[in-house]
């Protein structure tokens, strides 16, 4: 279908850590979202440099490097009609203090008093940095 697009989702360290994984993947499945992709990586600083290059200059850019690799994440790539808006607000507001109550951010995330916001999921925000994703982490294609 023209209309289908892929988006790419990071089940982060933190949600891997605490046994999210089958609850993420749950409630993409239970949307209707076809899973194309999914492995359990190591993020590197040098593929979080190219993940996060919007971020690089960030003051908190040190500590979401420390956070992203201190553990494995699942890498996922979503297939769909819209799925880059509809993952989006199934994860909620980045600051999971602020996500509201249903989306995955602000059902299992909370302020753990670190500094970097831990927040379970990263997804892609467009069909641009959906293909600039998908091609950082699966790059065979
Ligand atoms: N982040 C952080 N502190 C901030 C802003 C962001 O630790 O002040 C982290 C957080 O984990 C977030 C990631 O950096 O998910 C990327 O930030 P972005 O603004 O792109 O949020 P997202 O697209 O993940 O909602
Ligand atoms: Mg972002």
């Amino acid at each position: 279908m023209s209309d289908t697009e892929q988006v790419l989702v990071l089940v982060k360290p933190d949600g891997v850590r605490r046994g999210l994984v089958g609850q993420v993947i749950a409630r993409a499945e239970a949307r209707g979202f076809a899973i194309q992709r999914l492995e359990l990586r190591q993020a590197t600083p040098q593929l979080l440099a190219q993940h996060y290059a919007e971020h690089a200059a960030k003051p908190f850019y040190p500590s979401l490097v420390e956070y992203m690799t201190s553990g494995p994440v699942v890498a996922l790539v979503l297939e769909g009609a819209q799925v880059i808006v509809s993952f989006r607000a199934m994860a909620g507001a980045t600051d999971p203090v602020k996500a509201a109550p249903g989306t995955i951010r602000g059902d299992f995330g909370r302020d753990w008093g670190t500094g970097e916001i831990q927040n379970i999921v990263h997804a892609s925000d467009s069909p641009q940095s959906a293909a600039r994703e998908i091609a950082i982490w699966f790059p065979a294609g």
